[in-house]
């Protein structure tokens, strides 16, 4: 049994001033006010001082980071973003794959199965563990692709999603498809029935085509307002539907430059604590010097924080920290709420009942802040070093 104790902690839902983290085998034991809960004599207390303990972070939709893409990394290249991912606070995440000739996407999925299945065998350490596969693409609109190239777009189909499927050895577990497309319903249905979370995204869906979406299964929403048809206040499209559905979950790139800061706090207000979610988008240049570097197969240029192909935003080099800090900043949020948009809300959409909260019979994932919100540790599965 190991203890840790320091100045808070959120849950994230309640705030836990001087808590007593208790971690057996991995797992949350208790959570207690340290006045509260007696430690056993013999117990490994480590004191965090002034730090902050929230639940590790959730990332659903990033690509790469520390020079490694997920479509092409080796076992070394995970290993390497997967510790550059706990440094900024990040305990799970969810490798996401980028429109590619369907071959190339399939030996992607192989791999990246690989790497799921080994990180479950591994002893915890200091690596982000890989919970599942986000497929953003084939399956998305030539009106708002994006960076994705356009000849390798397709058209939903059940068989060729089964293809996908069979490849990732049942690992996807988010696909981001626009409802609009020929076919689309059928294969959110069926996906929906596979258990994948489906999200709306890289859409020009028209409000009654998103209706539709959601009918058959939809539940979320891909870098909402980014490649998706604008919002316009007599053509509400898309966006009218995940602005205004409750049972809808949404994220966004909050780095500051994918959405005005204005429209983060628009979105937040519309979406609310509960069913908002931060992600990165982030790609093989996060933490790593400006320069020239893949997203899958298409080249982008890394310049003062934006990426670029062609003139087009190509994912970002946003940090899940940065983005938890730039909540706070944009929106006024508190260090509570805008932790949830990062690690509960994620965790809930992904369907994790014991992740993404500190509490007993979770598992013991937690980042430790400093008071700025800066990650000064990232404890996962219990492992500290
Ligand atoms: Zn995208």
């Amino acid at each position: 049994m190991i203890a840790f104790t320091a100045k808070s902690l959120l849950t994230p839902l309640e705030r836990i001033v001087h808590p007593v983290v208790m971690v057996e085998g991995g797992m949350i034991h208790s959570v207690a006010p340290r006045d509260h809960k007696e430690v056993p004599s013999a117990t490994n207390v480590i004191d965090l001082g002034d730090a902050v303990i929230v639940p590790g972070f959730i990332d659903i939709h990033i690509h790469g980071g520390a020079g490694y893409d997920v479509m092409r990394a080796d076992t070394s290249g995970f290993e390497a973003l997967e510790q550059s991912l706990s440094r900024h606070g990040v305990s799970a995440y969810f490798p996401t794959t980028v429109t590619a000739p369907v071959d190339a996407i399939l030996s992607s999925l192989e791999r990246l199965a690989n790497e799921i299945e080994d990180a479950a065998k591994r002893k915890p350490s200091n690596r982000a563990v890989p919970l599942g596969i986000h497929l953003e693409g084939p399956f998305i609109s030539h009106a708002r692709r994006g960076v994705h190239p356009p000849a390798n777009l397709v058209p939903p189909t059940i068989a060729i999603f089964e293809r996908f499927w069979q490849a990732a050895r049942g690992h996807i577990a988010l696909v981001t498809i626009a409802p609009e497309l020929d076919g689309a319903e059928e294969v959110i249905a069926h996906a929906a029935r596979r258990g994948v979370c489906v999200s709306m995204g890289h859409s020009d869906a028209t409000l009654d085509a998103a209706r539709a979406g959601v009918a058959a299964g939809a539940r979320h929403a891909t870098h909402t307002f980014n490649a998706m048809r604008p919002l316009n206040h007599r053509d509400p499209g898309i966006l009218g539907e995940v602005l205004t559905n409750p049972k809808i979950t949404a994220d966004i790139i909050a780095d500051g430059i994918h959405l005005d800061p204005t429209i983060v706090k628009l979105f937040l207000e519309a979406k609310g604590p509960d069913s908002a979610v931060l992600i990165t988008d982030a790609i093989s240049a996060t933490d790593m010097p400006d320069g020239c570097y893949l997203l899958g197969e298409v080249e982008v240029e890394v310049k003062d924080g934006k990426c670029l192909a062609n003139g087009t935003l190509a994912g970002s080099v946003l940090t899940m920290d940065r983005a938890v800090r730039n909540v706070m900043q944009f929106a006024g949020w508190d260090l509570q709420r805008a932790t949830r948009l990062a690690s509960l809300n994620p965790a809930h959409v992904m369907g994790f009942k014991n992740r993404g909260r500190l509490e007993s019979g979770a598992r013991a994932d937690f980042a430790v802040l400093n008071s700025k919100g800066e990650v000064l540790q990232t404890v996962i599965g219990g492992n500290y070093s």
